[in-house]
């Protein structure tokens, strides 16, 4: 499933701007959110690394790894973190590792190639492997079951249309939501994100932001979260279930929250990386 899904994926979503394909909104909207948050030292490092193509804007590359997992092979298996089923999260060294290396990588001067035994990549590569990334991890079903590939196997309906578990979090919430509450816009939605943030989560945000672990990007705290969540969302659901309100409306929330803070923890990083300083552009 995950295979078919990115097939179709490198055909329809190679560059579609504001575009309902795969998983593509959850990625704009963490990138959105984050860009918001940017000191104006890092947002201009930032609009320097990004390619011709993304039109200054860093949202409209953060699906681009989602097309490059052919290319660079090494980078298929960094997406995801699944774990047995036993809702204990396995600490993702791979990914973790990875991130770590994008991050000291972003972090220096000069425009050249790197060659590392993942592969070669560039330092706009990077940025945009490492935007991406953030925002998988937050993904609860990034983080599910080994052996259900994250719930990619689980063929579920979504109220009457035929869709899988991992898909109802990657996709269906988000596009569900918009239809229903934000006019079909996806920057009314990343709006009310952004209200919630100010607002209902204003006092754990600063939480968010903090990461004090070894692991510079908190990578695996990030996993820990998401592996938490995908449990409860694996709860009580099974081949065939069929997935309406009383599922949406628990959904939501979270999906919201995660996307809320992927945006926050990604500012925080590439402050970090481009301005010295975690501290949040306060808007
Ligand atoms: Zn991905």
């Amino acid at each position: 499933m995950l295979l078919v899904v990115h097939v179709l994926l490198v055909a329809a979503a190679v560059r579609t701007p504001a575009a309902h394909a795969w998983g593509k909104e959850g990625h704009y909207m963490v990138c959105k959110i984050a860009e918001s948050f940017l000191t104006k030292k890092a947002s201009a490092a930032v609009k320097d690394l990004l390619p011709g193509w993304a039109g200054g804007d860093l949202a409209e590359t953060c699906s681009w790894p989602d097309t490059q997992r052919f290319r660079y092979k090494w980078s298929s298996p960094l997406h995801f973190a699944d774990s047995p089923g036993d809702c204990k999260f396995d600490y993702a060294k791979d990914a973790s590792e990875h991130m770590l290396s994008l991050l000291v990588w972003l972090g220096k001067q000069g425009t050249a190639t790197t060659g590392t035994e993942r592969g070669t990549y560039d330092r706009s590569e990077s940025l945009m492997f490492l935007a991406h990334f953030v925002g998988d991890v937050h993904q609860p079903l990034h983080c599910g079951h080994t052996d259900d590939l994250g719930g990619n196997t689980i063929i579920v309906h979504w109220y009457r249309r035929k869709s899988n578990l991992h898909h109802v979090w990657d996709v269906n919430v988000i596009e569900t939501a918009m239809k229903n509450f934000y006019n079909n816009d996806v920057s009314t939605m990343i709006q009310a994100i952004q209200r919630n943030i100010t607002d209902v989560w204003s006092n754990e945000e600063k939480q968010w932001e903090t990461c004090r672990i070894r692991t510079k990007t908190c990578a695996d705290k990030y996993a820990e979260e998401s592996s938490k969540l995908a449990c409860k969302a694996y709860e009580g659901v099974q081949q065939d279930s069929i997935l309406k309100d009383d599922y949406f409306f628990a959904a939501l929330p979270v999906v919201q929250k995660r996307i809320a803070q992927g945006g926050v923890r990604l500012a925080a990083i590439l402050n970090k990386i481009f301005s010295g300083n975690s501290r949040l552009q306060s808007s």
